[in-house]
């Protein structure tokens, strides 16, 4: 049995700082000791002297090879879970996303096709609730027993995955008898229809419309809506890619109350801004996200909600699509302009930066990045955790680094970085999954089709 032992490094989790010895035997963590103390005779030996050493990044919000507004998102399982490997995650949670009038088993079917093959570390799926049919309760149950246990709904995108607020409080309903949690995309979405069309009409179709069109108000009115929602059905609810102080406010009362609110933000919420989707010549489809960037004094609202835990995780809705070709498909409309942007490489990185800027602490990045996305999605304590019996899923990070977000630099599978130029302090030296190193510097050393379908368990979020 080949053995690993990462020594000298400086362990950082959720909780704890210390210096110790990870010893590694059949993809799993088998022994935690202070510095020196095993025996290395006949494991192979990595020096982790000036490393932290971090479990795994987890990004619970990734769209793979999905199609959308008529094209794809440009990475697939291969190159996305590669390019997050690159970027210091080593687990991901995609979403299933089904048609109308068609079974979810067919979607999930399709998506397990995706992902077969060609991930290189494990992932989850989540599944969309597009519609409530007298069978949905029943297919509900048997995602459950696929190791499903979250599922989102959308108050947004009319005609196509909005859902009304009596199959919300329904789907409420069977997650807290079934220890699911429901996560809403939650923008008042029947409202913002209206402003697209005068807007449209007004011939009022350059990108940065995209933005205008969709105030904060109408998410702050949403998530409120969602955690009122949530309060009476006795329910957790997630609130997926939060992006602005009204709705951090929403999620904020309501913990306050004692709603089971947890949400998520995405790092470009925090380091970009409204002004963005304003660039010339076309460049600011490459900002097009759904709900859209803000104007930056919102990000410093998200950055004390992260500090103060009314935010929970980092999350990255990556789904990048191409300037050329994807992006393009809406020149001269923003309607048109595929919704989506990079960003699983670039998370932890531009995570870390909180810490280097004194935003948030070292812990507390562990925990946004990694440790609660797996407390909330049912993959506690074997991912998010350094732990004996934890999956080996593991980041050497060596802070003195300098990671530059340049596309060139970078492994999505798409032609642009919307950080070009931009680069941040520490980065990834080394990373295991399941106790092989797949990065080393540079190097890729990871296996297309290495990475396992994790069934999840029933979610317990009074655990975040
Ligand atoms: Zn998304």
């Amino acid at each position: 049995m080949t053995t690993t032992l990462i020594k000298n490094g400086t362990i950082v989790t959720g909780s704890d700082i210390y210096p110790a010895d990870l010893l590694i035997a059949r993809g799993c963590i088998a022994s935690i000791t202070p510095h020196g103390a095993l025996d290395d005779r006949g494991a192979e030996v990595i020096d982790a002297t000036d490393r932290m050493v971090m479990p795994g990044g987890i990004d619970a919000h990734t769209h793979l090879d999905m199609p959308f507004m008529g094209t794809t998102s440009s990475d697939d399982f291969e190159t996305g879970t590669r390019a997050a490997a690159f970027g210091g995650t080593t687990c991901l949670i995609d979403f299933v996303i089904p048609q109308k009038g068609k079974p979810m088993r067919e979607a999930l079917g399709q998506w397990q096709a995706k992902a077969e093959g060609k991930a290189i570390f494990d992932y989850g799926f989540h599944m969309c609730i597009v519609e409530w049919t007298e069978d949905t309760q029943a297919e509900l149950d048997s995602m459950v027993r696929e190791g499903i246990t979250s599922f989102k709904l959308f108050t947004d995108y009319p005609g196509v995955f909005l859902i009304d607020d009596g199959a919300i409080f329904r789907a409420l309903r069977w997650a807290r008898d079934h220890g699911a949690l429901i996560q809403v995309h939650a923008v008042n979405g029947s409202a913002t229809a209206v402003l697209i069309e005068e807007a449209a009409a007004l011939g009022k179709l350059d990108p940065v419309y995209h933005g205008l069109c969709r105030p904060a108000r109408l998410e702050g009115e949403s998530t409120s809506r969602m955690v009122d929602l949530a309060e009476v059905a006795e329910a957790p609810v997630y609130i997926v890619h939060l992006t602005c102080a009204e709705a951090l406010k929403a999620v904020r009362e309501g913990r306050r109350r004692g709603v089971r609110v947890y949400a998520e933000t995405c790092p470009h919420y925090l380091y970009l801004n409204h002004d963005d989707m304003d660039r010339p010549d076309f460049e600011g489809a490459k900002y097009i996200c759904n709900p859209p960037i803000r104007p930056a004094w919102h990000a410093d609202e998200l950055w004390r909600g992260l500090r103060s835990g009314d935010l929970q995780t980092v999350a990255t809705d990556h789904c990048p699509f191409n300037f050329k070709g994807q992006k393009e498909m809406g020149r001269g409309d923003f309607r048109k302009i595929p919704n989506g942007l990079p960003g699983v490489e670039t998370r932890v990185p531009l995570m870390y930066k909180g810490v280097v800027d004194g935003r948030i602490n070292l812990s507390r990045f562990v925990e946004l990045v990694s440790t609660n996305p797996a407390k909330l999605f049912g993959l506690y304590p074997r991912k998010g955790a350094v732990v004996v019996g934890a999956d080996a899923d593991l980041v050497l990070w060596n802070p003195d680094k300098v990671t530059d977000l340049s596309a060139e630099c970078l492994h999505m599978r798409v032609d642009h970085s919307i950080y070009e130029g931009a680069t941040v302090q520490g980065g990834v030296d080394k990373v295991l999954v399941r106790g092989k190193v797949v990065v080393d510097g540079d190097q890729f050393l990871g296996q297309p089709g290495e990475g396992r379908y994790l069934r999840r368990g029933p979610i317990d979020p009074a655990r975040v």
